[in-house]
């Protein structure tokens, strides 16, 4: 695990071919290149696109993108006060839980509801800790994720783990989405104990999410992690969102995928994955 002690090279994720368009779609754009793209944008450049291809009027600064999957301490793309929640002591653990319930307090009252009344008393508190459960993703490292579990092997098949059960909050409503991952990967050498691969999902599920964001977290870190030939992972899910407002269209998911190395440059390899997904 020694690896993970120092920090990583920004680009050493992308693999083979796919380097070049990873960068093309600003992945792990070296720093350096970001206070130029920032002065172009400043600048007043009549050009609709920059140098990576986005459009202007898109927000390209997604963490999983500008930074690397995993941090000098092992966390994987912290949230802003990640590193004050693993640190704090019972004491401000507490208080943090009391703050939130008293936000939440304001939010039903302000909804019309009397606060006081028996269902409701300790609700506040419930939600609070329930929250911090949902967002706990954010505190785990990836060295307690993987613990020993990465294993020299010569094996150099597909190895597909199927129907990860996902459970997420959707960063724009703050509701539930739900679904099922599914994550393959060639081996180089090395594989990962298989519950490892869930436990990888559900440490990126856990925070606030958007369904494209989640699946291509799940592959680059595990493209990180092992240095594989390649890695793919297809997510399926339902929005609570958009099943339960506005167009009300119960029973819709949505499918997002991420093929990286052999995967992306292969048709035959991402074929015989759908294949054994069921999917073609
Ligand atoms: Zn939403």
């Amino acid at each position: 695990m020694s690896e993970y002690s120092n920090p990583l090279p920004s680009s050493s994720t992308s693999k083979g071919s796919s380097e070049q368009s990873d960068r093309a779609n600003g992945i792990h754009a070296p720093s350096s290149v970001l206070p130029l793209k920032r002065a172009k944008l400043n600048s007043g450049e009549d050009s609709i696109r920059n140098n990576f291809g986005t459009p202007l009027q898109t927000r390209v600064a997604s963490p999983c993108t500008l930074n690397p999957p995993i941090d000098f301490d092992g966390l994987s793309w912290p949230s802003q006060g990640a590193r004050s929640r693993i640190e704090q002591t019972p004491e401000e653990a507490k208080a943090r839980e009391l703050r939130i319930a008293g936000a939440v307090k304001t939010i039903l009252s302000e909804l019309g509801e009397d606060v006081d009344r028996e269902g409701l008393l300790e609700t506040p508190e419930r939600y609070a800790r329930a929250m911090l459960f949902f967002t706990k993703g954010y505190e785990d490292n990836i060295r307690d994720v993987i613990k020993r579990a990465v294993f020299e092997e010569n094996h150099d098949e597909m190895v597909i783990v199927r129907d990860i059960e996902i459970y997420s909050l959707c960063e724009h409503h703050l509701v539930p989405f739900f679904g099922k991952a599914h994550i393959a990967y060639i081996p180089n050498k090395r594989v990962l104990g298989l519950s490892k691969l869930a436990r990888l999902a559900e440490m990126y599920a856990r925070r606030f999410q958007v369904q494209e964001r989640l699946t291509k977290q799940i592959a680059m870190a595990l493209s990180e992690i092992l240095k594989p030939r390649g890695v793919a992972v297809v997510l399926e899910a339902t929005h609570m969102c958009m099943v339960s407002r506005g167009v009300q269209k119960t029973g819709s998911s949505t499918t997002t995928s991420c093929m990286l190395g052999c995967f992306r440059d292969q048709q035959k390899t991402r074929e015989e994955f759908l294949t054994l997904l069921g999917r073609h």
